[in-house]
C-alpha cells in the first residue's frame, strides 16, 4: 500500500513536493487546518517564507496538533524554511536552533554537490535559496550534510532537515530516504 504523506500547504513551494512524492508512488494530502492531518503517515513542511507560515500556523491553530503529530514518532521532513519552522524558536519540534538567511545576501542562492550522511549514489545536487543553516543543536542531533563546515542536513529520531530545495532540483533520494523512514515506522 502506497503511504498517505501530507504536505503542509499554507504557504511556499508545497506544489513541489506534491508532485515528487506523488511521482515515487506517494498518495499526498495537502494540509491547510488540523482535521488534514488524521490518518497521514508522514509530514512535509516545505521551503518558502518561515514568517508567513507561522502567521498561517497561528491563524489555523495548527501548532499544537503538529507538535503531537512529531510526538507520535511519525516522520517529518522539513525543507529550507520547513527547517526553521521545525527549529527550537518556532515548533519546538526538534532540538534545533537554525539561522535564518545564515548564507548572507552576497550568496543568497546557490548550488552545490553535496556528501549526504545515509544517501548512497554520489553527491546530491542542492539548491540552496536564501538557506538557513543549523546554528545550534542538542546531543540527539545527527548531522548529515555540511557546507563549508555549517551543518545543512540533519536528523533527530523521525525528523529530518534540510536547508536546500531537494523538490525542485529533480533529486529524488531525500524524498526517498523520507519515504523508507515512512515504511520503516508503518511497519
Ligand atoms: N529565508 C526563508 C525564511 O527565512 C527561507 C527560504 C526558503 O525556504 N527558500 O523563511
Amino acid at each position: 500500500m502506497s503511504p498517505l504523506v501530507g504536505v503542509l500547504a499554507l504557504q511556499g513551494d508545497f506544489a513541489a513536493h506534491t508532485a515528487i512524492l506523488e511521482a515515487l508512488g506517494a498518495e499526498v494530502r495537502e494540509i491547510r487546518v488540523p482535521g488534514d492531518l488524521t490518518g497521514i503517515d508522514g509530514l512535509v513542511i516545505p521551503g518558502g517564507e518561515s514568517t508567513t507560515m507561522t502567521l498561517g500556523v497561528e491563524r489555523e491553530g495548527l501548532g499544537d496538533p503538529l507538535r503531537s503529530f512529531a510526538k507520535e514518532g511519525k516522520p517529518l521532513l522539513g525543507t529550507c524554511a520547513g527547517m526553521i519552522m521545525v527549529d527550537r524558536d518556532h515548533l519546538a519540534i526538534m532540538d534545533i536552533r537554525a539561522a535564518r538567511n545564515a548564507f548572507g545576501r552576497q550568496v543568497n542562492s546557490f548550488e552545490q554537490d553535496l556528501d549526504f550522511d545515509g544517501i548512497q549514489g554520489g553527491p546530491l545536487r542542492a539548491v540552496f535559496i536564501r538557506a538557513p543553516w543549523i546554528a545550534e543543536h542538542g546531543p540527539a542531533v545527527e548531522i548529515l550534510a555540511e557546507v563549508d563546515g555549517h551543518a545543512v542536513a540533519a536528523r533527530e529520531a523521525n525528523v529530518l532537515v534540510v536547508s536546500f530545495h531537494p523538490e525542485i532540483s529533480g533529486e529524488p533520494r531525500v524524498h526517498e530516504l523520507f519515504l523508507e523512514m515512512i515504511t520503516a515506522h508503518a511497519s
